[in-house]
């Protein structure tokens, strides 16, 4: 295949496609984009050294003997390179982004600045306390919005995303279980959870046991109180619930978990849809999670970065982590291994080598005050209004398994039921990519066939709503008709429906040299 000068290059058209047709993978401005390999030459830099004698070397003799490799490119070849590489990609900061339980809204540009200041931005964690007064005090004055919002006792601060929190939580149940001399084996985790809950707990050690749902999508108190016994370490519990529905038993769940001598563990990944109303601590949870890239709006997804700082009840709360701040009159202590007893208790160690994710904290305390405690709860209660104006908005459209049950939460969920012969939830999902927006969550949760969980947040415009409504209603109407084109989809995306289980089963991730550069001599 030939590159261009400019490092891009058409795509042929697929075998028995005319390019006229159907070949659409370099529309408009939709370039084929080559890798910085292809594209850059290794002989090349973008930068210029100054010219030293012959014989010298400005690296004490470390210098390499043999090429590595690397693509020489100059700063506007790099910085076209991954601007035309974005706009390939989909983005919250290009239209509505529907991915359930991830919540992908706006992150304000006043977080991105705050984040950046450089009291912030380019501090070490080895520096000396003194010299970093004013993170510390900004982490300590963040935790105190956390356990405030959630009614519970303390906080700890250094779990770096959900996932991290859940094992956080799960590692300070187990010693505080240890710290009675209580050996329990098992976690007990709803059929809804999402996929990190069972995982965490069988990582954390357990052995983990599914609690069936009701046909109204909750946990069943019943069975669950059936199975509670002296085995029984504690319950992972998400609420709102995957299916996007509170969990109205919470308190009697928590207290017959209490009464059988276990933890209640709560997946707090969806604060966002109850921030402000609803206090966790009110409800008996032990400990839970916050996730900062959820609820409070730091930028998320791709592996990005997050963070995942955990609430803990007073029972729990001698178990916490380390380190931790503490304020000792007017300065801010890390509290390490040394002191720890005298301050907390029993920590069960640390979860990380330092205190957690400083750009995340900035840009979440930025997020709370610009919001304060009203805009919060106004947060909540937009979001769960927009999910519910998609739920009703699609009604004798999409099937909601549960939508007959009341309003839902912060996202609504749907099935497949209805689709035409042969065809699925990933059908509809990538004939939305040709509509122009991002799927929405697919077969999550479990317990919904063809499962489509949609999440809006908050941050969309009932104009914006009422387009991703117009696009969702008609795709979902030809895959009613039994449309097959809609297997065929995407058409209008640089790449058209990719083989997911070839990339799951042989993912190429290394690109190799077709022909590799002679080593020097
Ligand atoms: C996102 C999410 C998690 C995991 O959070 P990560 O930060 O991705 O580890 C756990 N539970 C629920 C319900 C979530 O939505």
């Amino acid at each position: 295949m030939t590159i261009n000068q400019s490092g891009w290059r058409p795509t042929a058209p697929e075998a028995g496609e005319t390019k006229a047709s159907t070949f659409t993978g370099n529309r408009a401005l939709m370039l084929e984009e080559a890798l910085l390999f292809e594209i850059g030459d290794t002989d090349t830099t973008g930068v210029d050294f100054a010219a030293i004698p012959a014989g010298a070397s400005r690296l004490g003799g470390l210098d390499r003997n043999r090429t590595i490799g690397l693509a020489g490119l100059s700063e506007p070849e790099a910085v076209r390179h991954y601007t035309r590489l974005s706009r390939q990609n989909y983005a919250i900061d290009l239209g509505l982004f529907p991915l359930g339980s991830c919540t992908m809204k706006h992150n304000p540009r006043l977080n991105e600045k705050v984040a950046r200041m450089s009291g912030f931005a380019d501090i070490h964690p080895l520096q000396p306390l003194d010299t970093v007064q004013g993170a510390l005090e900004l982490i300590h004055v963040l935790g105190k919005w956390l356990v405030k919002l959630t009614g519970m006792h303390s906080v700890a601060m250094s779990p770096k995303a959900g996932a991290h929190g859940e094992l956080c939580g799960l590692l300070a149940i187990r010693s505080a279980l240890e710290a009675r001399g209580d050996k329990r084996e098992v976690i007990l985790v709803p059929e809804s959870a999402h996929g990190t809950n069972p995982a965490t707990a069988a990582f954390a050690g357990y052995r983990v046991e599914d609690i069936p749902a009701t046909s109204r999508g909750r946990v069943d108190l019943e069975a669950l109180k059936t199975r509670l016994g002296p085995d029984v370490a504690g319950v992972m519990i998400t609420n709102p619930n995957t299916c996007g529905l509170f969990e109205p038993d919470m308190i009697a769940i928590s207290e017959a978990v209490h009464e059988a001598g276990g933890f209640v563990y709560c997946d707090g990944a969806n604060f966002n849809a109850i921030v402000g109303r609803v206090r966790p601590g009110d409800l008996g949870i032990d400990a839970m999670h916050i996730n900062l890239h959820k609820t409070f709006s730091t930028p998320h997804g791709g592996g990005g970065p997050g963070s995942g700082p955990v609430v803990f009840s007073e029972a729990l709360t001698p178990f916490a982590p380390l380190p931790f701040v503490e304020k000792q009159g007017d300065h801010y202590a890390l509290v390490e291994e040394e002191t720890a007893e005298e301050h907390h208790g029993r920590s069960f160690g640390r979860m990380v080598a330092f205190h957690g994710q400083m750009g995340m904290f900035t840009r979440a305390l930025s997020y709370i005050l610009s919001h304060g405690a009203d805009g919060l709860r106004q947060v909540a209660e937009d979001a769960v209004l927009n999910a519910n104006y998609i739920l009703r908005s699609l009604d004798g459209v999409l099937d909601a398994p549960f939508g007959g049950s009341g309003p839902c939460m912060h996202e609504a969920l749907f099935s497949d039921k209805g689709f035409g012969e042969g065809l699925t939830t990933l059908d509809l999902a990538k004939a939305l990519i040709d509509e122009g927006f991002h799927p929405m969550t697919m077969y999550f949760p479990l317990v919904v066939h063809g499962a489509m969980l949609v999440e809006p947040t908050e941050t969309e415009s009932k104009a914006a709503l009422d387009q991703f409504i117009g696009a969702l209603r008609s795709v979902a109407e030809r895959a009613k008709a039994g449309d097959q084109s809609l297997k065929a989809a995407p058409i209008h995306a640089p790449r058209r429906r990719l083989d997911e289980t070839l990339a799951a089963r042989k993912p190429v991730l290394v690109w190799k040299d077709p022909e590799p550069a002679q080593a020097a001599e």
